[in-house]
């Protein structure tokens, strides 16, 4: 039962629950669907954000963000949208908001649900032992007051727990260094600024940018420094639209499976390689990263098209040269930069920082911590619904899923690194397949295949377990593979325990 025990200002608030969930973003929210589903409706569940209401980091991104994918697959669980007619629209950055907020009312009013947003989560200790052997330490960011929280279960769905970016610092003062998030890229003093725009990063924030700049201001001359160049999933082949539903292009599916068939954990250029030329756009035909984004051809051409220049390197700093600002280029290389440039920093939220390891499941089974320390699939958000459902079902602890460090991955080799999260996301998902109740994998809204019709599915459907059936290590041998030649870890958790020791949760 919830038992609050009032502020006294010693103790704090004390309160006890079944499933105690930490963030509110879109993992927070399918960790939140999942347990509406897998408990009764007397469970009492506690979430917990340090933000002042559900949706993580849509509310901090920057304003021209919109939703790579159509909008309808990107939610909790299978809640849908409302009001948006047009299946394909790509929802902006105040759209997404309204509906994980929406999503949130929803599952509030599923679920015995208390909420402490504003609050900060610092510690948890896991007895595990009794009805509620963990206890979780938040406190309130207004005043500090303590919050102590003992659960059954504790979900720790930080996800991406993605934080806005900060302006490059470069050494010269010649030069404006701004970002997205921090600025209005859009206000006079970029369009009126002497030299061009140079967007630095070419992922997902800088084609955003450079998109919504060629848009904004024709006559500014934007460039972008692109570095090794990234690709992105083609929207029109994985959703495409009209009659092509029935027949064109390949699904997400189909497509991954490709590339997880042809990885044999060396050939991650050769194999990237072929997903670029089959499934993907860019800038240009030797970009080698992917990030898991998705693009239309007709928004790529665009920005190419209204683009001055691509320059392939990484910037490393603005020096003050004798006859004025110079770039310095990582490959070596100077060039000189127009005094009144404009820098914005798109050069990624991903793998920023080193945290420390914590599995995805804890020894104790007690624990599940969705984040990109442990991570099991590249969408926090999937990885979640998947995994919640199983951690509450007592069924985690005895599947061998494999489990990476997004961090340590990308610092190996960033060649290396989407190979790798496509076929670990597939290894994972046919073995989560094989213990998810039929009801919750159809329940599944995230999944990119709903936006094709049902025979379409079904075949790539059978075209993956006809891979899995012909070549059932295939995967596996892969990943262990890139596991030995980097030194890193990559595989099934060390400590799982033997499927006897596990409780199993009445749902
Ligand atoms: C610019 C940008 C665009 C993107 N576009 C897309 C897209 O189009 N499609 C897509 O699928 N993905 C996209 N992504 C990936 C995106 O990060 C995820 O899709 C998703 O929204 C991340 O959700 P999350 O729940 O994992 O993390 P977050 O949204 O970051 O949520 C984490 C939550 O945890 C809370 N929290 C963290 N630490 C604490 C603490 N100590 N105490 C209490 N609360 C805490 C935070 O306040 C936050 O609310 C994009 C990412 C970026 C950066």
């Amino acid at each position: 039962m919830i038992k609050d025990q009032g502020t006294d200002g010693t103790h704090g608030e004390v309160l006890e629950c079944d499933v105690c969930i930490l963030g509110a973003g879109i993992a927070g929210l399918n960790a939140l669907f999942a347990a509406s589903r897998q408990r009764t409706s007397s469970c009492r569940i506690v979430l917990v954000d340090r933000q002042a209401e559900p949706a993580g980091m849509w509310h901090g991104a920057y304003d021209y963000v919109r939703l790579h994918q159509p909008h309808p697959i990107f939610t909790a669980g299978n809640i849908a949208w409302r009001g948006q007619s047009d299946r394909y629209h790509l929802a902006h950055r105040r759209e997404v908001v309204d509906h994980l907020k929406y999503c949130y009312q929803v599952l509030k009013e599923r679920t015995r649900l208390e909420a402490r947003f504003g609050h900060e989560y610092l510690e948890h200790e896991d007895s595990e032992r009794g009805a509620h052997p963990v206890t979780i330490h938040c406190r309130r960011l207004t005043d500090g007051a303590s919050l102590t929280i003992r659960a059954r279960h504790l979900i720790k769905a930080f996800g991406y727990n993605v934080k806005p970016m900060s302006p490059l610092e470069v050494t010269s003062d010649a030069v404006l260094s701004l970002s997205p998030d921090r600025s209005d890229i859009f206000d006079a003093q970029v369009e009126q600024s002497t030299g061009p725009v140079y967007v630095v990063g070419g992922g997902k924030t800088g084609m955003d940018t450079a998109h919504a700049l060629i848009r904004a201001m024709p006559n500014k001359r934007v460039r972008m420094l692109i570095g090794a160049g990234t690709m992105f999933l083609n929207r029109d082949l994985s959703a495409p639209r009209g009659l092509r539903r029935h027949f064109g292009g390949a699904t997400t599916l189909d497509a991954f499976v490709d590339v997880a068939g042809r990885f044999d954990g060396r050939n991650e250029v050769e194999v990237m390689a072929h997903f670029r030329r089959t499934y993907g756009v860019s800038l240009h035909d030797d970009c080698r990263r992917f990030l898991f984004g998705l693009m239309s051809p007709e928004e790529n051409r665009e920005i190419r098209r209204g683009l001055d220049e691509v320059i392939r390197d990484h910037l490393e700093d603005v020096v003050d040269g004798p006859s004025g600002p110079v770039m310095v280029l990582r490959r070596g290389g100077r060039r000189p930069i127009a005094p009144g440039s404009v820098l914005i920093n798109a050069t990624g939220y991903l793998a920023r920082e080193k945290a420390p390891y914590e599995p995805y499941l804890s020894a104790s089974a007690n624990v599940l911590s969705i984040q990109p320390t442990s991570t099991t699939h590249f969408l926090s958000s999937q990885a979640s619904y998947f995994l919640s459902h199983l951690f509450l079902r007592g069924d985690l602890a005895s599947l061998p899923l494999y489990e990476t460090d997004v961090r340590e991955l990308h610092d190996a080799s960033r060649d290396v690194l989407p190979a790798v999260g496509i076929a670990m996301t597939v290894h994972n998902t046919t073995l989560i397949m094989g213990r998810l109740p039929r009801w919750a994998a159809k329940e599944n809204g995230l999944d990119p295949m709903l936006m094709l019709p049902l025979h379409r599915r079904l075949r790539s459907f059978v075209g993956l377990m006809r891979f899995v059936k012909s070549r059932p290590d295939h995967m596996a041998k892969a990943l262990d593979t890139v596991r030995e030649r980097f030194g890193i870890r990559l595989g099934p958790l060390a400590h799982l325990r033997p499927p006897s020791k596990i409780t199993r949760a009445a749902s």
